[in-house]
């Protein structure tokens, strides 16, 4: 794939970049790895002013930055603007959190004095350079959420960003650059994936964390495997959203139509999978279909846009071919299904919802990523455990019921790392993301987040001192 800006509401290449060559990414581990001496040695709060100025730069640069966002990749101005104010509050929130999160651990007296220590403690140092892959879908989220722990906690960072976001990744160095990190401390590579294998085998990388899909989360954690390194993997996810009859109905609707398009539904933790209970699915059904049939789609610099377009032609085609499987083995489009007319260029495609859908289906096991909801109808809740739970994927779970005994089942059985009641899943600095089966595995956010690249160090004492 070439490194290039191609703006998906027009198809028009924007501006194309040459991938980094041998001599130059050299140079960059070199920095990588330099920077990294220096920075591991500095305080928390050395590091905290420096997070809080990239917040400051960030917070100033946020119109600029949400247009290279939205001319990248398509997501409306109004989401780049708020992604971008997501990343401040997570700066923020590491730069006044670290240091607390990685304060020393003490193990309880008597497994210290059991162990022959005169005390004992862990101490959490960094790590080393991080490679981070990173896809284009929160073009400047992703990053910021490995970005901010992984320098907060001395580390030091390499970005290999998806290949259709360039500008965003330049944008990135430049801006922990400009806040007075190391020189090196925090690099952008543009290369395309064939180099990324390479990148991992190096000595100076230490670890890696990658958000994508299955297969480039397969690839990196083998040769991370084989080369004995640490990895993170956020992946793919295909979140069941139960619909139970003590649920308020209307917001549920009303959460299920954001849960699903938002970023053009373009998101991991979009709710996919629509199981609703059969007491109420036909008054889901219709009043879920009239919100759906009801969003604007169109030029993604537009105010009032609900949803752009697919950030790549090739997005679109992948969905076009579940919808059209489902489609042709007898599932219903009740509204989309196809291209919207009205906008015969860039890479648009209707909010679709169908229904009728089975096993046999393509999009009943893989992720439909774009705005494209499967309804299904539940007798009752073993059934609709059963149902939310016949996935690969494990990322995150919705549900929505007022019934305390359910809410405990539901904890109990969905087999993903999230469980949100009554709301949509949606990632927050101060609490732990991240997926179960293949989905991935590995914490980000919080103090989970930030331990994830940690060297957890036990520091023992013995007893003549
Ligand atoms: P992708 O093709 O896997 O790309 C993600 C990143 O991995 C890009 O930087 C890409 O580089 C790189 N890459 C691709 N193949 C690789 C390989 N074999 N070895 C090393 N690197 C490789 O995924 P995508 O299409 O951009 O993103 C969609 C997927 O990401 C969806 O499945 C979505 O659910 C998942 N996702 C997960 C999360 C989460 O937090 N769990 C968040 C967002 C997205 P190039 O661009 O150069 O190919």
């Amino acid at each position: 794939m070439a490194i290039a800006t191609v703006n998906p509401a027009t198809g028009e290449t924007l501006k194309t970049f040459e991938p980094l060559n041998a001599g130059e990414i050299e140079e960059r581990l070199f920095r990588a790895e330099r920077a990294f001496r220096e920075h591991r040695l500095t305080s928390f709060a050395q590091r905290a002013a420096l997070m809080h100025r990239a917040a400051d730069l960030l917070e100033a640069d946020r119109d600029a930055i949400a247009r290279t966002m939205t001319t990248e990749m398509g997501k409306p101005l109004a989401a780049s603007r708020a992604e971008a104010a997501k990343c401040v509050k997570a700066m923020r929130w590491y730069a006044e959190h670290a240091e607390a999160q990685l304060a020393d651990e003490h193990p309880a007296p008597a497994d210290v004095k059991d162990s022959g220590a005169s005390r004992a403690f862990v101490r959490y140092r960094p790590l080393g350079t991080v490679l981070a892959v990173m896809p284009w879908n929160f073009p400047l989220w992703q990053v910021v959420r490995f970005a901010a722990p992984a320098l907060m906690a001395g580390n030091t960072g390499l970005l290999k960003h998806a290949s259709n976001v360039p500008q965003t990744a330049l944008y990135l160095e430049d801006l922990f650059r400009r806040a007075g990190f190391p020189e090196g401390a925090f690099q952008t590579l543009l290369v395309g994936s064939g180099a990324v294998a390479d990148l991992l085998r190096d000595e100076r990388v230490v670890a890696a964390t990658l958000t994508g899909s299955e297969p480039a989360g397969r690839s990196v954690a083998s040769i991370a495997g084989d080369e004995i390194k640490k990895t993170v993997l956020e992946l793919g996810g295909s979140d069941p959203y139960v619909v139970l009859p003590s649920a308020d109905l209307d917001k549920a609707v009303r959460t299920a139509v954001t849960a699903r398009v938002q970023n053009a539904g373009q998101s991991c933790i979009a709710a996919k999978r629509f199981i609703v209970h059969t007491d109420i699915h036909d008054t889901f059904v219709s009043r879920f279909v009239e919100r759906m049939s009801a969003l604007k789609v169109g030029d993604p610099m537009a105010e009032d846009t609900d949803v752009g377009p697919l950030s790549s032609a090739q997005g679109r085609s992948d969905l076009e071919e579940l919808v059209d499987d489902a489609t042709r083995r007898g599932a219903t489009a009740l509204c989309g299904g196809g291209r919207p007319l009205h906008l015969p260029d860039g890479w648009y495609y209707e909010p679709t919802v169908l229904t009728g859908v089975t096993d046999e289906m393509r999009i009943h096991r893989e992720e439909a990523f774009g705005p494209v909801a499967t309804v299904y109808s539940v007798d009752g809740l073993d059934e609709a455990v059963e149902l939310a739970n016949d996935t690969s994927f494990g990322l995150s779970s919705n549900a929505w019921t007022r019934d305390a005994a359910e809410q405990e089942r539901l904890t109990r059985d969905l087999e993903a790392g999230g469980v949100f009641f009554n709301g949509m899943t949606a990632s927050h600095p101060g609490l732990p993301f991240g997926g179960a089966k293949r989905s991935g595995y590995g914490r980000e956010l919080a103090g989970h987040g930030i331990r994830e690249f940690c060297n957890a160090t036990t520091v023992w004492f013995g007893p003549e001192e």
